[in-house]
């Protein structure tokens, strides 16, 4: 679950991070308030999406400008002109693709006098299982380009979770960033309200880019990515509620209610596996045979006759889907509950594409049974390069 910039530093405040004041801006009216509030003399307007790359966005609508999603006002004047252009347009960054995502929310903060913008993130690291921190010299910059192309730039390092953040770490940074003195200790201090938050909250993931030194040297986190781990989400009701709905594809909206683990992706072809990993192989091979998945589905283990049936609406319901392959190995997961959900959705909601089959394991006799004896005009499938082939041709053949 991601939240956005403003609501990440609300919480890293908590914990004792540097951050700047700030207030969100929902509506243009509320535009002058906060900016009096604020007091400038500099003020940032900034478009809060789940996306980043913001300041170098561009908006659709000609009347915003070409100035960016992140831009400084030197008045309230035009904290209110930036204001009315932002808010309500479509920005495209490089994370949103050409599509774009619509600003719903600003968030306008004081303006920082930069001295220096460094990068530093932490993130669970699965080699070590270990909490790691990532700092880099580069900051405001897209960091896998650096580290593509000055991999010396970035130092990691990380954290055993018996001991906590120490001294030490608190100087990796310090070195890495080329901190000494008073900055070097607020490196420490951070070190340790970063990994606090994190820890403390279940985060995934915590980037700052950039973490700033102003002109009367603090360190300042200026912006701030946080995604937490979905599956803690039920620890924390107050961090659930800051989920902003707008940001997510309603098909993967609709798909949590279900407890379905869905992915909307830009192919042709519905997928219903059921396993990740026989999804991903899934995905693969219609990939091989020359079309793209319209998403990843895995129904799970052990789902039941709805969950299959919200699954096979899901997919149905999306446009791009010009044929839909269902592919189960029937494990825990039975043939039979299967091949019922798929005929109760399809009565539902119809079935105006291609549908292939493939059935395998426990009661797969009844399962194919079922279909069979459906009159469904579906296509069975024996194997999964079998299915992969007959979904693909299907679909060319009603493209062609
Ligand atoms: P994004 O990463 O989505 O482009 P950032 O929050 O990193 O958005 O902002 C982009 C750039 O704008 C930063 O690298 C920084 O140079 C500048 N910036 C952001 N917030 C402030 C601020 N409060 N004061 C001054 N400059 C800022
Ligand atoms: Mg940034």
């Amino acid at each position: 679950m991601n939240i956005h910039e403003y609501q990440a530093k609300a919480l890293l405040k908590k914990y004792g991070a540097p951050v700047s004041r700030g207030v969100p801006v929902l509506k243009v009216e509320d535009a002058e308030a906060a900016a009096k509030e604020l007091g400038g003399p500099l003020w940032v307007v900034k478009s809060q999406i789940h996306a980043g790359g913001r300041g170098k966005g561009k908006f659709k609508e000609p009347e915003a400008g070409d100035k960016g999603g992140v831009r400084l006002a030197k008045s309230i004047d035009e904290v209110k002109t930036f204001v009315s252009q932002m808010l309500g347009n479509t920005l495209v960054t490089i994370q949103t693709g050409p599509a774009g995502k619509q600003v719903n929310r600003l968030y306008l903060e004081d303006g920082s006098d930069i001295e220096k913008e460094f990068y530093i993130s932490l993130l669970v690291d699965r080699a070590t299982s270990h909490v790691a921190f990532v700092v880099s010299t580069e900051g405001g910059m897209d960091i896998e380009e650096v580290a593509h192309s000055h991999p010396e730039k970035i130092v990691t390092f990380s954290v055993d979770p018996v001991t906590g953040v120490q001294g030490f770490h608190g100087r990796k940074i310090a070195k890495a960033l080329g901190l000494t003195g008073d900055l070097a200790k607020q490196a420490g201090k951070l070190a340790e309200v970063l990994y606090t938050a994190f820890v403390d909250t279940d985060m995934a993931m915590l980037e700052i880019n950039p973490l700033i030194i102003t002109k009367d040297a603090q360190l300042r986190v200026l912006d701030a990515k946080v995604t937490f781990d979905s599956n803690a989400m039920f620890r924390h009701p107050e961090l659930a509620e800051l989920r902003d709905l707008t940001e997510e594809d309603a098909k993967e909206i609709e798909a949590s209610k279900y407890d379905l683990a869905y992915i909307a992706l830009d192919g042709t072809i519905g997928c219903m596996v059921n396993g990740a990993g026989l999804a991903m192989a899934t995905l693969d091979i219609i990939q091989l045979y020359g079309e793209s998945p319209a998403n990843f589905l895995d129904v799970g283990g052990g789902a039941n006759e709805e969950k299959v049936t919200a699954a096979f609406k899901i997919i149905t319901a999306d446009p791009n889907v010009k044929g839909i392959l269902v592919n189960i190995f029937g494990g825990i997961m039975q043939c039979d509950v299967i091949a019922r959900g798929v005929l109760a959705a399809v009565k539902a909601v119809g079935l105006e594409v291609p549908l292939v089959v493939r059935l395998e394991g426990t009661n797969v006799e009844e399962g194919k049974k079922i279909i069979r004896e459906s009159g469904l005009n579906v296509i069975p499938a024996d194997d999964l390069d079998d299915a992969a082939q007959k979904i693909v041709a299907a679909v060319k053949k009603e493209a062609a």
